[in-house]
């Protein structure tokens, strides 16, 4: 038999290598960020267009590279970090495989322009499908520039599925909170589309982190510091109260690189136990300093996981350095931060010590407070949700002339009803008794037999058919503010919430102003407490920054999931018998009552017979 295997060439090679590294735009940018930053920059550009589709260029001042090196930098296993095996222990760079710029070069257009401080000329290269279009020597500053354009020009099939320019904006700007996180001590310019979305100073972690999540987050944050032969810990974990619904502001850096580690959250999370809610999530940006010879963050191509060699003892100490942060936070509530005026000051933990006798503790001050406050707000708005639905459907009513809301909507989904309930007139109004199943199900009976509802899911279809309703008909109901609601957002979620804006004054959000350094709200809508809207907005907009959402319709409709979700009743919430009943009869007054927004079955029926067989 003939000899068929044969040794593939270096571009294709190489555009199966990038598919491994690059997946979408932000991968290109993670990598080139990282390369400035091996390069010992300390400042860097990066300018964006069209989610990074069209153009992604990183300009450094870092240490350049000859011309040699240059085109050399594009070839596989090139790299200038590691020369023996040995050193994969101890590494102090981001990249180390050699392969991203020849993975880059071998799906995009990529140009680089660079030069080392001693040499007068700079090199000026382009490359296009791992073919070296030109080399010439040009005028340029110290340091290296390099563009990517039209990635994925060469693989139509990956191109296709890229996601909208802003779903791959903000992955962009995701990874680029990261690197900017890790570097405090490095300068960062970011213009998106023309524009500046982000111009960072060099400062201190602290300052960082309130430049990109803007000035509120100040007053937010609680230090964290430990140092042990282990590990040394430093950062900042949100206040308690200050956790969101969502997840998103969690950052592991481990030796000044993002890393992702569900093991180390959980150590957090469980030093947040008791302080808040269970479905909340704690605000964290924590740095970890290790022995480089004690981890391997080579086990994932893309190195957001590490392997740590003690993992045990690491979570251990996390999660008592937390908790240690959280009890100084609660026992001395009068070191608020708030009074803390000047940034540039960092908080130091030494000075604490003086400090601490002039402090005067709050007596009326109670860890516990806060908890069972929330709880109480929780019920207070269940019940005005309930009574919010109603009120909608009264709105809506006077406009198609209808003195009952209930019967009005009922015509609509006869079909359904007359499923469930078999044809029978049997007035939704003088259904049985109901009965609630472990906080969880709500009971009741039918001609045939039973029903069992689950309790969330059916808030949620009812709500999202309301704040459909709402948008389509554009009659939402909207409670006007005494006191607007001032609240701050990082300039990224900005952005999503200007997209947003429109659908969101459609469902009775008013707003006086959006912009960087503040938020105003004057209304909001009947069925949202005022103490909710943070939470609720901040889900919004962490959905949003998920979805593909061009057209309206689809954002009414995230628009509508979302606050469905928020707003509905959980499991383990107690209704009394009133909210039951109400919740079975709007259920049944909806178009749709067989699946919540989410495509999950909402009740079951449970017949008569279906009884009898069991008593066979
Ligand atoms: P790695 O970073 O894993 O070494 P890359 O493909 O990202 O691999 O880069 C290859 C080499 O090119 C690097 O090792 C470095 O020597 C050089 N290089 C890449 N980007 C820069 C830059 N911005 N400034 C200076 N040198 C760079
Ligand atoms: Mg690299």
């Amino acid at each position: 038999m003939a000899d068929i295997i044969k040794l593939l060439p270096d571009h294709v090679a190489n555009q199966i290598a990038a598919g491994e590294v690059v997946q979408r735009p932000s991968s290109v940018v993670k990598e080139l960020l990282e390369n400035a930053i091996d390069a010992g920059a300390t400042s860097i550009k990066l300018i964006v267009k069209e989610g990074g589709k069209n153009l992604i260029q990183v300009i450094d001042d870092g240490i350049g590279m000859s011309a040699t090196d240059a085109r050399l930098s594009f070839e596989r296993h090139a790299t200038s970090k590691i020369q023996k095996a040995e050193d994969l222990f101890n590494l102090n760079t981001k990249g180390f495989r050699g392969e991203a710029l020849a993975s880059i070069a071998a799906i995009a257009h990529v140009e680089m322009q660079t030069k080392p401080e001693q040499e007068e000329m700079a090199t000026h290269l382009r490359i296009e499908g791992s073919e070296i279009k030109f080399q010439e020597v040009c005028i340029a500053p110290k340091g290296t520039s390099l563009s990517v354009k039209n990635l994925f020009f060469n693989i139509p099939a990956r191109r296709n599925f890229l996601k909208s320019n802003q779903v791959e904006q903000r992955h962009i700007i995701d990874e680029f909170h990261r690197v900017a996180l890790a570097h405090p001590g490095i300068s960062f310019n970011f213009y998106n589309n023309g524009s500046e979305l982000f111009n960072l100073p060099r400062t201190k972690q602290r300052q960082r982190i309130v430049h990109i999540f803007g000035s509120k987050t100040n007053e937010k944050l609680v230090p964290v510091n430990e140092e042990t032969k282990v590990v040394r810990i430093s950062g900042f974990i949100n206040k308690p109260k200050f956790a969101k619904k969502s997840r998103g502001e969690q950052f592991f850096f481990v030796n000044n690189r993002f890393i992702k580690s569900p093991y180390l959250h959980h150590a957090v999370l469980s030093a947040f136990e008791g302080l808040i809610k269970s479905d909340s999530y704690p605000g964290y940006f924590l740095y970890l300093n290790v022995d480089p010879g004690s981890i391997d963050i080579n086990i994932h191509p893309t190195k957001t996981e590490v392997k740590f060699d003690d993992e045990h003892t690491l979570y251990a100490i996390l999660r008592s350095t937390v908790k240690h942060s959280l009890g100084q936070f609660n026992v001395i509530p009068a070191l608020d931060f708030e009074q803390n005026q000047n940034l540039e000051t960092p908080y130091d933990y030494k000075d604490r010590g003086a400090l601490q006798p002039k402090v005067s503790v709050d007596s009326r001050f109670n860890p516990f407070l806060e908890v069972s406050q929330s709880s109480v707000g929780a019920r207070t708005f269940k019940k005005q949700s309930t009574e919010g639905w109603k009120n909608l459907y009264v709105g809506l009513d006077s406009k198609v002339g209808k003195e009952d809301g209930f019967s009005s909507v009922k015509i609509e989904s006869d079909t359904i009803t007359g499923s469930i309930f078999e044809g029978q007139q049997e007035s939704l109004e003088t259904l049985a008794t109901t009965f609630q199943l472990r906080r969880k199900y709500i009971v009741t009976t039918i001609k045939s037999g039973m029903v069992v509802i689950d309790q969330s899911r059916a808030h949620q279809r009812i709500l999202y058919e309301q704040f459909l309703k709402n948008i389509t008909v554009n009659e939402a109901v909207s409670q006007q503010l005494l006191f607007p609601l001032s609240l701050s957002f990082s300039n990224s979620d900005i952005d999503v919430l200007k997209e947003i804006k429109d659908s969101l004054t459609t469902i009775g959000f008013m707003f006086s102003k959006v912009d960087a350094e503040e938020v105003k709200i004057t209304g909001v809508p009947l069925m949202i407490a005022e103490s909710e809207v943070g939470m609720v907005l901040d889900q919004l907009i962490s959905d949003f920054q998920m979805e593909v959402t061009e057209d309206s319709f689809s954002q009414t409709d995230v628009l509508a999931k979302t606050l469905a979700k928020t707003l509905s009743v959980k499991t383990g919430e107690v209704l009394n018998n009133a909210s039951q009943i109400a919740l079975v009869n709007d259920l049944f007054a909806c178009k749709e009552t067989m699946v919540s927004p989410f495509n999950k079955p909402v009740y079951v029926t449970i017949t008569e017979n279906d009884i009898d067989k069991k008593f066979i």
